[in-house]
């Protein structure tokens, strides 16, 4: 049986850096499901769709083949074939990710190929309905939350020192308004399983909270060992 680590929590809050470094350390598979929404996202931008146009997702969702395979351990992202890796990282994706991510059948197809990631490899596997829907009976949990403000500032760092020039004041509006609308849709809201442990790493430095999860997986192998 494969293991897995199933990490959930705001935008920004430092999921995939934190995840990558685990997954680097135990040898598992790092699944970004944030991505597989991003190129959903990108796709529909493409086709001019409005983020309010449900049907018409829905049927751009149908002729968006979207497959992950890993090149020197990252993971790349196909879109129809084309790897579009550095095409998803801008905002105006991440907001359309965000609206369109609401949608069931964008949800039903990106879940159905997170699970089917997680049935042949150990995982960590981060996003936002991990530990409440896609691995409902992952080993290890965890809920990575820090301060809005300090979500926006890391946001900013990493868009500055990969020069693009931005606005902190409005990217923390959009941290925050993208919460609100990943917490309160109704298919698959953002929110922490009930057996999950919070981290909120605003005081914490990326290391401590690596170290933190390594800690629940050995505790919990010891344990399931033990048994
Ligand atoms: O994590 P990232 O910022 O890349 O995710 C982009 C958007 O994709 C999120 O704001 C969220 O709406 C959506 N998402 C989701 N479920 C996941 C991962 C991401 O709804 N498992």
């Amino acid at each position: 049986m494969s293991y897995s680590i199933a990490i959930d929590g705001p935008a920004g809050a430092g999921k995939s850096t934190i995840a990558k470094r685990i997954a680097k350390q135990l040898g598992f598979i790092y699944v970004d499901t944030g991505a597989m929404y991003r190129a959903m996202a990108l796709h529909i931008l493409r086709k001019g769709i409005s983020p309010e146009d449900g049907e018409a997702i829905s049927r751009a969702c149908g002729d968006a083949d979207i497959t992950i395979r890993y090149e020197n351990g990252e993971q790349v992202v196909l879109l129809n074939g084309e790897n579009v890796n550095g095409l998803i990282r801008t905002e105006e994706v991440g907001n359309m990710a965000s609206a369109s991510s609401v949608n069931g059948d964008v949800r039903k197809k990106l879940v159905s190929l997170q699970q089917r990631l997680a049935e042949t490899a150990d995982v960590i596997m981060d996003g936002r309905d991990i530990g409440t829907c896609v691995l409902p009976r992952a080993d290890v949990k965890v809920y990575l939350t820090a301060d809005a403000g300090v979500r926006a500032k890391r946001r900013y760092d990493e868009l500055v020192q990969k020069g693009a020039s931005c606005d902190l004041d409005k990217i923390e509006q959009d941290i925050i308004d993208r919460d609100n609308r990943d917490m309160n849709r109704e298919n698959s809201p953002l929110r922490q399983a009930e057996d999950a442990v919070l981290l909120d790493s605003s005081d914490m430095t990326i290391d401590e909270v690596v170290e933190n999860i390594i800690g629940m997986v050995k505790r919990q192998t010891d344990q399931k060992g033990r048994r």
